[in-house]
C-alpha cells in the first residue's frame, strides 16, 4: 500500500496535532508495556504493531517495558517468550526496561507524597474500604484513617516496607477525593504488601506499587510522549495525570495516555488468565499449542510474521470495542503462503492405485516445479512408480459429469506426471475400495512436449509413489471453540464451548523430498492446504501442522 495515500488513524491524527502544536518531533517516544504473566497473543500483536509501527513511521524510539509489579503472577519464562515474540515479529526496541527498575524511585517519591499529606496508610479490611468507595452515582465516604499524621504515616509505611505487617493488613492510599465523580480518584491504593519473591528484585521488596502509580511514572521517567493503552484504561486517565502531576518537572515532557479498542477475535478467548487456564488444565498442550491465539501458537501453526503484521494493519485500530472475524486472519496467512510456500505432494487419506501397464521394477524421477506460476522456487525430483497413492475421495466408481476426478472408464492427469485411466477396482467386504487398477499413457508426461502431454483432461490429482513416499503425522486443526464469542455468555463458562474436534491426527504419506524439512518449514500440500513442520519432528518421525485449508471463507464473503 502506498504510504502517502493511506489515511491517518486517529492516534496518528493526535500525534500530528501535537506536532503541529509545537511538540518537537525528536521528543516522540513510544513503549510496549507487557506484564510478564503469560505469553503474548494476537491482541498484543495489535499493540506491538501499533507502537512499533508509530516508531518506524516517525523514526522514534520504542521501549520494551516489562510491567512487572505483581510477583505472584510473573516469571522469567514469560519475559523470555515476550522478547522472542517481539523480535520474531521483526521489531527492534530501543531499550529493554522493567517497572521494577523504578521501585526505589517510586518509593522515594511516595515518601515525598506522604510528607506533603497526599498519601496515607489504611489498615481497614478491603470490605470496609470497598463499602466506603461509593458507587458511580453515590459519593464515597472518608476512611477513619485518612487524617493520620504525616509522622504516623511515615512510620507505618516504613513498617509495611520492612515486612512487619501481614499481607492484606495495610495499604498505602493516595489522598485525593472520596467524592470525585471518577471512582478511580477516590483514594486509590498505591501500595500493597505481597510477601512474594520477585523474578528480578528477589526479596528486596515486600510492598509492590499498583498499576496506576507505576505506569504513569514509568512513562514519565522514560519520557514517553504517547502512552497508548486499551479502552478499559480510559477511566484511569484522570488518575494517570494526577500521579504524573505530583512529580512533573515543567522542563520535561509530560506523557499523555491515549486509548484504543482492544483487538478481539471471533471463536477464541484472549485474556491471559483464560489462556493460562487452558494450559494448566491441559485442555491444550502448552502456550504454543497451534490452536492457541498466542503468537507462539500461531508461529507453530505456520503463521508468518508478515501475515500477522498485515492482519494487524488490515483490521486497523478503532475507538470502539469490536470483534474481528478470525477468517480475516486466516485469509492473511493464506495470501502470504500463496506467494511464498513451495508446492509439494502429500496424500492424507490414501488409497492405492496400481498402474498395470507400467513396468514393475521401473522408477522415474520426474522434474517438478515447487511452484505452478512463479519461478525462483526451483524444482525437485519426484519419484514415480507402478504403485501410487491418491486421496480416497478423489475416486468414485461412478459419478456424474461434474466429478472431474478419477472414475471408472475415464482419465485424469497426475500432477507433474502422466495421464491415467481407471479400469477397475477391488473392494473389501464393506464395499470400500482398497485398490484401483489403472492404465497410463506413456507418452503423456507433463512438460515432455509430446502431443499426448498437451492433451486436455478435466482433472488433475495429487499423488505420491507408494514405495518412495514417507509417512508423516499430520495434525489437522479446527477452531478451539464452537461459539463466536465463548467468553461473552453471562451464565456460561467459556470452556463449555470447547470444540471436541479441534484436533484430528492423521497418518499421511508425503513425497520423499520432505524428509529433510526442518522445524517451521512451510509448504502447500497441493489441493489440500498449507502445512508446516512441527517441532515434535524427530529424525525418524515427521510431524506437520495444517496451518489453513485452501478454501478461503473470508474472500468468499466479498470483503
Ligand atoms: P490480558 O487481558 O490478555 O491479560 P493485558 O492487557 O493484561 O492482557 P498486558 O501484558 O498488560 O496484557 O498488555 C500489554 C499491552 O498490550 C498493553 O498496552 C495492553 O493494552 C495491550 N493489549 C493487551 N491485550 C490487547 C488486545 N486484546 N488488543 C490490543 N492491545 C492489547
Ligand atoms: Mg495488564
Amino acid at each position: 500500500m502506498n504510504e502517502e495515500k493511506k489515511s491517518l488513524n486517529f492516534l496518528e491524527q493526535i500525534i500530528e496535532e501535537d506536532l503541529a502544536n509545537g511538540l518537537p518531533k525528536e521528543k516522540l517516544r513510544f513503549r510496549f508495556p507487557p506484564e510478564p504473566n503469560g505469553y503474548l497473543h494476537i491482541g498484543h500483536a495489535a499493540s506491538i504493531c501499533l507502537n512499533f509501527g508509530l516508531g518506524l513511521k516517525y523514526n522514534a524510539p520504542v521501549n520494551l517495558r516489562f510491567d512487572d509489579t505483581n510477583p505472584a503472577k510473573e516469571e522469567q519464562e514469560y519475559v523470555d517468550s515476550i522478547k522472542y515474540d517481539v523480535q520474531w515479529l521483526g521489531f527492534k526496541w530501543d531499550k529493554e526496561l522493567y517497572s521494577s527498575d523504578y521501585f526505589q524511585q517510586l518509593y522515594d517519591w511516595t515518601l515525598e507524597l506522604i510528607k506533603e499529606g497526599k498519601a496515607y496508610v489504611d489498615n481497614q479490611t478491603s470490605e470496609e474500604m470497598a463499602k466506603q468507595k461509593g458507587t458511580p452515582t453515590e459519593v464515597g465516604t472518608n476512611s477513619p484513617n485518612r487524617d493520620r499524621s504525616v509522622e504516623e504515616n511515615l512510620e507505618l509505611f516504613l513498617k509495611m516496607k520492612n515486612g512487619e505487617f501481614e499481607e492484606g493488613s495495610h495499604v498505602l492510599r493516595a489522598k485525593i477525593d472520596m467524592k470525585h465523580v471518577n471512582m478511580h480518584m477516590r483514594d486509590p491504593i498505591m501500595y500493597r504488601i505481597l510477601k512474594k519473591r520477585h523474578h528480578r528484585t528477589g526479596d528486596d521488596w515486600c510492598i509492590y506499587p499498583m498499576y496506576d502509580w507505576t505506569h504513569g511514572e514509568s512513562d514519565y521517567l522514560e519520557q514517553i510522549s504517547h502512552s497508548i493503552c486499551t479502552l478499559e484504561f480510559k477511566s484511569h486517565r484522570d488518575l494517570y495525570d494526577w500521579y504524573v502531576n505530583q512529580v512533573y518537572d515543567p522542563l520535561k515532557l509530560q506523557p499523555k495516555q491515549r486509548e484504543f479498542a482492544r483487538r478481539n477475535l471471533s471463536y477464541t478467548v484472549m485474556s491471559k488468565r483464560k489462556l493460562l487456564q487452558l494450559v494448566e488444565e491441559k485442555i491444550v498442550t502448552a502456550w504454543d499449542d497451534p490452536r492457541m491465539p498466542t503468537i507462539s501458537g500461531l508461529r507453530r501453526r505456520g503463521y508468518t510474521p508478515e501475515s500477522i503484521k498485515i492482519f494487524s494493519e488490515t483490521a486497523g485500530i478503532s475507538k470502539r470495542d469490536n470483534v474481528t472475524d478470525v477468517a480475516l486472519l486466516e485469509h492473511c496467512i493464506k495470501d502470504d503462503l500463496n506467494k511464498t510456500a513451495p508446492r509439494v505432494l502429500a496424500v492424507l487419506d490414501p488409497v492405492k492405485v496400481i498402474i498395470t501397464n507400467y513396468p514393475e521394477e521401473k522408477e522415474e524421477f520426474l522434474d517438478a516445479n515447487y511452484n505452478d506460476y512463479e519461478d525462483g522456487f526451483g524444482s525437485r525430483a519426484v519419484p514415480f512408480s507402478r504403485e501410487i497413492y491418491i486421496e480416497k475421495e478423489d475416486f468414485r466408481e461412478e459419478a456424474n459429469k461434474k466429478f472431474f476426478r478419477l472414475k471408472l472408464g475415464s482419465e485424469v492427469r497426475l500432477k507433474n506426471a502422466y495421464i491415467i485411466k481407471a479400469e477397475s477396482c477391488l473392494k473389501d467386504e464393506n464395499g470400500e475400495v482398497t485398490e484401483i487398477y489403472c492404465t497410463y499413457d506413456d507418452d503423456s508426461l507433463s512438460g515432455s512436449g509430446t502431443e499426448a502431454s498437451k492433451r486436455k483432461v478435466k482433472g488433475t490429482l495429487h499423488w505420491v509413489s507408494a514405495k518412495h513416499a514417507i509417512k508423516a503425522e499430520v495434525r489437522v486443526y479446527d477452531r478451539l471453540f464452537t461459539d463466536e464469542a465463548p467468553d461473552g455468555h453471562k451464565d456460561k463458562d467459556f470452556k463449555e464451548f470447547l470444540n471436541p474436534d479441534s484436533l484430528t491426527i492423521i497418518d499421511a504419506f508425503v513425497e520423499p523430498s520432505l524428509k529433510t524439512a526442518k522445524n517451521l518449514d512451510r509448504f502447500q500440500f497441493q489441493r489440500l492446504g498449507y502445512f508446516c513442520v512441527d517441532k515434535d519432528t524427530t529424525s525418524t518421525k515427521l510431524v506437520f501442522n495444517r496451518t489453513v485449508p485452501l478454501r478461503d471463507s473470508w474472500a468468499k464473503m466479498d470483503n
